[in-house]
């Protein structure tokens, strides 16, 4: 049942006819005749161009200059057109934008209903809609969280120093925590294994030994780096701005405040065995057989370094190498010359299908595999084989016992791998992990990735503080059973238990106001401002119509695209906008099919290509 919201008179609306082009379409005067006998409607103004500054201006000053308008819901066109006005504006006269509203007359409406009498008619529905909706909605208060700018870097490869340089560049103090007793990470390791970025292997491993060396200098002489060698992280707490770092070193334990957290530590630890042949530290074997893709597809950076170590292998210690994989990635800057140099020096490439055997025989192994073309099983002996792939997921358990909250985003990785985020976000606020990913292997990648990173920290903490408006997710302490749903489902972390009342707390930092926690909460104790369960049930109605959806990030957005493109839309669609398709509870499909909707669509963003991860 919907709330009934009150029958004060404060809802001011604007209608934008859009340089007048709109009043074929629309019939403006039956609209403004219509809008301003509804309940809780004090004005309605008109205007040909909401988007440009001074009238957005004027007509906003118009409809609240007597006191009594306090809430605003606008009928122009896409939000984007007149957003830098209309914040412009807000600013200016000291509007709550929690307490405005805008529905698209143009694109969903007057130019995709047919005739004018049916894109009056819908204009009237959404804008009614917007009203009942609108008087719902509370004042946001803006809040400030002091942050810590200092920053964690852990890790002492190629990529924490860059990015440790950076972000002192940009003013920061960094702490970098190494395992090791000494900087340089694989690069010192195996230099021998980035052999793809020069013509020739020796010349690839001078270029990466200097390009650590000039990096040590510099993190050496850095004044506002501090280096703590041979120190682990043990636990992590807290959240962007705020975090607190226990890092344990040979014989003492220390707490480390931090306001961003970068995590650029080898993330690829080389099967040994390819690092100890192609250093010369164990005998090399007469025959080898590597085998990549048995637990899954591998990345660019294990194929960069794989075709490394067997060319090595081949050239330098006259081995006969045969290298067995699903697929081979080679889609980087000088690994098709490493391919190439590779099969030249007489690796041969093996694809497969179906996973192949090894067996045992006598002192040696035999690697038997169907031939995926013609289909015979082909056995051959080897005296070493080694299984090349790197357990991502091994690596990234320990990182997620550690870090509460963090959790692989995309494809078994903890970084997104997504149009909308940068490259080393991860699903938590202010935690970037970077450096010898799976898919980051030239220098010059690690290099972008460290200063965007060092870039995007630096935007975070820069003022010493940051500002909220307090429209989180909100959790009703007399509704909530603290059956955790919330937290487990939350792609953010942000949800913690309050001990004190026993019931979830949501962190108004770090929630994204995604709502999927409200589309979960079995009890009904979640609630998302501006799209709470009554604002959402207003919204549904009870007209017989086909619902959709739309999450504003994509379909919202696709709607709009189409009414520019002059497509119709179908007779009955009511466009429901959302801020994740995660926020659909299924109750409210069951809600829009009760109220008579013949279809319910919820249309969100693709795979790996939600902002909320
Ligand atoms: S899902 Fe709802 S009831 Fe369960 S802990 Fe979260 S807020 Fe409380
Ligand atoms: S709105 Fe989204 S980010 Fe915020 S607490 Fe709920 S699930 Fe987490």
């Amino acid at each position: 049942m919907i709330k009934d919201a009150g029958n004060k008179q404060d809802v001011g609306i604007v209608l934008c006819d859009c340089g007048r082009t709109l009043r074929d379409r629309i019939d403006f005067v039956k609209l403004h005749e219509y809008l301003g006998e509804l309940e809780g409607v004090f004005n309605v103004r008109c205007c040909s161009g909401f988007c440009k500054p001074k009238e957005n201006t004027n007509v906003i000053k118009s409809l609240i200059k007597n006191k009594q308008t306090k809430r605003l819901v606008i009928g122009a066109c896409d939000q984007e057109v007149f957003e830098k006005a209309l914040t412009e504006t807000v600013k200016n006269v000291g509007l709550n934008t929690g307490l405005l509203w805008s529905v698209n007359i143009r694109e969903h409406c007057a130019w995709i209903a047919g005739t004018k009498r049916t894109a009056t008619d819908k204009a009237k529905d959404i804008l009614t809609t917007a009203v009942q909706r609108i008087k719902l909605d509370s004042a946001l208060k803006q809040k400030s969280v002091r942050v810590n700018q200092n920053v964690l870097v852990l890790g002492g490869g190629l990529a924490a120093m860059q990015t440790a340089i950076a972000l002192s560049q940009l003013g920061h103090l960094v702490t970098l925590i190494e395992s090791l007793e000494r900087l340089g990470g694989l690069a010192v390791k195996m230099p021998q294994l980035y052999a793809y970025l020069a013509s020739n292997s020796s010349n690839a491993e001078e270029l990466v030994r200097n390009r650590v060396e000039e990096l040590i200098g510099q993190v050496k002489k850095n004044r506002r780096i501090h280096i703590e060698l041979s120190s682990k992280l043990k636990s992590l707490d807290g959240e962007l701005g705020n975090f607190t770092a226990v890092v344990t070193s040979k014989d003492s334990e220390q707490r480390i405040p931090a306001g961003a957290i970068v995590i650029a530590m080898d993330s690829i630890p080389m099967q040994t065995e390819l690092v100890e042949l192609t250093n010369n530290t164990r005998d090399v074997p007469k025959r080898i057989a590597i085998i990549l893709d048995i637990l899954a597809e591998q990345g660019r950076g294990i194929s960069a370094r794989v075709l490394s170590a067997a060319e090595i292998l081949v050239n330098r210690f006259k081995a006969d190498v045969k290298l067995y994989c699903h697929n081979i990635r080679v889609a980087a800057t000088g690994m098709e010359g490493l391919y190439r140099r590779t099969r030249q020096a007489g690796v041969s490439v093996v694809k497969y299908d179906s996973v192949p055997m090894i067996l045992e025989k006598g002192s040696k192994k035999l690697v038997s595999v169907e031939d995926p073309v013609t289909g015979i099983q082909v056995n051959e002996e080897f005296d070493l084989v080694i299984i090349a792939d790197v357990n991502l997921e091994k690596i990234n358990n320990e990182l997620l016992k550690l870090i509460d909250g963090l959790h692989p985003v995309s494809n078994r990785q903890l970084q997104a791998d997504n149009v909308w985020l940068n490259p080393t976000q991860t699903n938590l606020e202010g935690l970037f992990i970077l450096g010898s990913m799976p898919d980051t292997i030239e220098l010059r990648d690690i290099q972008t990735d460290g200063l965007a990173t060092a870039n995007e920290i630096h935007e975070l903490l820069k003022d010493k503080k940051i500002d909220f408006f307090d429209d989180a997710a909100t959790v009703d302490i007399d509704k909530c059973v603290l059956c955790l749903t919330c937290m487990r489902i939350c792609p953010h972390g942000a949800i913690n238990i309050d001990e004190e009342n026993k019931t979830a707390s949501v962190s108004i930092v770090t929630c994204q106001r995604c709502g999927m926690c409200a589309a979960e909460c079995p009890a009904g104790a979640i609630q998302l401002p501006r799209y709470t369960d009554q604002q959402i049930l207003i919204e549904i109605g009870n007209k017989p119509k086909i619902t959709v959806f739309a999450c504003e990030n994509s379909a919202y957005p696709a709607a709009t695209v189409a009414g520019i493109s002059g497509l119709q839309w179908k007779k009955g669609v009511q466009l429901i906008r959302v801020p994740c398709a995660g926020k659909v509870d299924p109750r409210d499909v069951l809600q829009a099919l009760e109220s008579g909707a013949k279809e319910v669509m919820i249309l969100g963003c693709h795979l790996e290509n939600c902002q909320y991860l």
